[in-house]
């Protein structure tokens, strides 16, 4: 036997004996009925589930298990073979992990790592990774020989935007070299055991299961998928062990490259499996391996620019300055000016700079002129601003348009950062992103407050009010066509959203402005014109025209659809929407329910239940997913009547939408405070007890025709 295989049997049998022990003795002490799960997930254990279609519920299931692991090993002197002894690793460490979690509710909480990754986290990877956004996924494991050579490369994929998890001494050698950690910072330490890889593991599994509509117990459609659709790859720092190798194996089988840091000599396998001891190269060849495109953006700027800045928090007492809508006048406005009165990549600061440090009043004026350019795609471009300042390390951006919060760090400072940087970075993004429209790009900042409060009422106020109105005046029915938006087929390939103007993507980051600019931006993108032809039911909002383009677009796996009812032919789902509407046959309503909320909902079902009734493509009537906006709008499920169908939603939600969704049930039904009659976790989740709350309100819905 070659000296690889050999290496990942003995891991795969170890791993084997040490799960079969551990779970006959967890039997033992807690008894077989005993439920094993891990925390805030619909997919039980994700790996035997989606491998062998197996609900683990409870230790007594795990036997069996243990049992088909047990069959994955062969020891045969054969590679395949061996990989799939990978595989049974891969499941040995997942019910291992899982026993933790029988002996404490939450095993890591004394762990720099975090454990499971809870289902709403990697729903909520979906846009960032479809849009490139999240350019891979890094598994970094293992003890590094030196520390700085871990926290170079950790560094580097931060920078790059790749979000990487951690697993071992290397969270402890990152957190001494000082890299910033945290999901938003795209370092995730997950624990420091070898098994905790499997939380990893899983999350590409539940990406298959959530985006990829998998049918539980398709392994080999769950292998294609991970190779093709998971940008993953696993690098290992220090002395790897046979456990490890057979980790590895597992990583390889679905299709994840493993780069070690240690000589594999004859023993490695060309595109599976290489050694690089250059720890310089290590990045460059995992991205080589994995085809990953890093696109670098060089800014003049003396900080780091990347969007795994985007999640920093720069608090009070690491401040040098801040630009406060509470505490002062403040505004972002990019205008469509006339060519003659824009002077190219002219940066000027009127008023002074950040040195003196403290509050200050700010106004970011952006001119831009181009022959394409629309009014319409102002706001367009100026949404991105928060997301540009927030990539610069040490800055932190909050709010849009007069409500905003600008905090630049003292490090950010001392590494010379400026109001100009600013100002570059705003320069170089728009003609960089935007330079389908944008011919030639001014910028200049205000920080007199004086000045920026005459801005603001003048200029800036009645630009967003003007806007205002005509997003308002914006109905399906004012417009001529409607747009697809397939940017999520990369992980749920028979996905297409039909984004209206009051209808808005389910991911919520695409309204109709966001699709007619992509079209223009990128003329063979991901949205496409519908002219909105062929109407053949008012009510539901189905077109014949609809129809064949989503056909089209999902290559024939969706032929029907409609745009305004939960019911009859709804719109597919990919994964990652905001929130999830399902029937709630008892009260003839409906519940919707946001992705961040964690309890229990009138159905019997919390979110990430209801939402693994739909996604991957697959239109499940009754079940619904979508954006957040799109709640208060006069089209929600409006063929099964509307609005007046939500009975619950969680607090925060029907608290963030209650504006909206008050004043559109005035207009269309005549009830004052509608979101008083929706009941929520604080009165009551029990089918009965929200009934009769529904009832005490005179709630509209029990009196509507069924819902089904
Ligand atoms: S609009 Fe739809 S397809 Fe486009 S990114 Fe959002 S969820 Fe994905």
């Amino acid at each position: 036997m070659s000296v690889l295989t050999d290496l990942i049997y003995g891991g795969s049998n170890a791993v084997a004996g040490l799960t079969e022990g551990a779970v006959n003795d967890a039997i033992a002490k807690h008894g077989a009925d005993t439920k094993v799960a891990f925390p805030d997930t619909a997919y039980f254990l994700p790996t035997i589930y989606a491998a062998t279609g197996v609900k683990v519920k409870t230790l007594g299931d795990l036997p069996a298990c243990v049992g088909v692991l047990k069959s994955l090993i062969s020891n045969k002197e054969d590679l395949g073979e061996a990989l799939n002894a990978g595989l049974a690793t891969a499941v040995g460490a997942e019910i291992l992990e899982a026993l933790k979690y029988v002996e404490s509710e939450n095993p890591y909480e004394n762990e720099a790592g975090i454990g499971f990754v809870p289902d709403p986290i990697i729903r909520s990877l979906g846009v960032p990774l479809v849009t490139g956004d999240i350019p891979g996924v890094a598994v970094v494991l293992g003890k590094a020989d030196q520390t700085e050579d871990v926290v170079k490369v950790v560094k580097d994929y931060q920078s790059k935007g790749i979000m990487t998890f951690l697993v071992g001494g290397v969270i402890d050698q990152c957190i001494e070299g000082g890299v910033k950690m945290g999901l938003e910072l795209r370092v995730i330490p997950l624990g420091h055991e070898v098994t905790a890889v499997t939380h990893v593991v899983t999350v590409a599994i539940r990406a298959a299961l959530i985006f990829g509509a998998l049918e539980p117990g398709n392994l080999p459609a769950l292998l294609a998928y991970t190779k093709d659709r998971v940008p993953a790859f696993v690098n290992t720092f220090g002395e790897i062990d046979s456990v490890v190798v057979s980790a590895g194996a597992g990583a390889i089988a679905l299709g994840f490259p493993v780069v070690v840091d240690v000589d594999l000599g004859e023993n490695q396998v060309p595109g599976a499996l290489e050694s690089v001891t250059d720890h310089t190269m290590t990045v460059k060849k995992s991205l080589e391996l994995r085809n990953i495109k890093i696109k670098v953006t060089e800014l003049p700027i003396p900080v780091a620019f990347a969007a795994a800045f985007e999640g920093e928090i720069i608090r009070r007492s690491d401040m040098h300055t801040e630009f406060s809508s509470h505490a002062n006048p403040t505004c972002e406005l990019v205008c469509t000016t006339p060519a003659d009165e824009v002077e190219d990549h002219k940066i000027t600061v009127v008023g002074q700079d950040i040195d003196a440090g403290g509050e200050l009043a700010l106004a970011t004026i952006v001119k831009v002129a181009g022959e394409k350019m629309q009014a319409d795609f102002e706001s367009v471009i100026e949404r991105k601003i928060h997301a540009w300042f927030n990539y610069m390390e040490g800055v932190m951006h909050t709010g849009q348009r007069n409500l905003i919060r600008i905090r630049v760090s003292n490090a950010a400072y001392e590494a010379g950062l400026r109001l100009n940087h600013f100002g570059e970075v705003l320069y170089n993004m728009i003609m960089d992103e935007f330079d389908s429209v944008v011919d030639k790009c001014e910028v200049t900042f205000y920080t007199e407050a004086d000045k920026v409060q005459e801005i603001l009422d003048t200029k800036a106020m009645p630009t967003y009010n003007a806007r205002d109105d005509r997003l308002a005046s914006l109905t399906d029915e004012s417009v001529d066509e409607f747009y697809t938006c397939i940017l999520c087929q990369s992980f749920a390939p028979s996905h297409c959203c039909v984004v209206t103007p009051e209808r808005l993507g389910l991911c919520g980051a695409v309204s109709w402005l966001d699709a007619k600019a992509t079209k223009e931006l990128t003329p063979t993108g991901p949205c496409q014109p519908i002219k909105k032809i062929g109407c053949t039911d008012e009510r539901t909002g189905a077109y014949t025209e609809v129809n064949k383009v989503v056909e089209q677009a999902t290559q024939g796996a969706v032929n029907q659809v409609t745009l305004y009812s939960l019911i009859e032919d709804p719109m597919t789902s990919c994964g990652c929407f905001e929130c999830i509407c399902g029937v709630e046959p008892a009260s003839n309503g409906v519940v919707v329910v946001n992705r961040e909320y964690k309890g229990m909902t009138p159905t019997g079902m919390t979110f990430g239940e209801l939402a693994s009734m739909t996604g991957g493509g697959v239109q499940t009537p009754g079940f619904m997913g979508h954006g957040r906006h799109f709640i208060a709008s006069k089209k929600f499920i409006s063929a099964e009547g509307g609005i007046q169908r939500i009975v619950w939603m969680p607090k925060e939600l029907k608290d963030d939408v209650a504006d909206r969704l008050n004043k559109t049930a005035k207009e269309l039904y005549g009830i004052d405070n509608f979101t008083d009659m929706i009941c929520d976790e604080t009165i009551a989740c029990d089918t009965e007890e929200v009934l009769n709350f529904l009832t005490e309100k005179g709630h509209p819905a029990l009196t509507m025709d069924p819902i089904m």
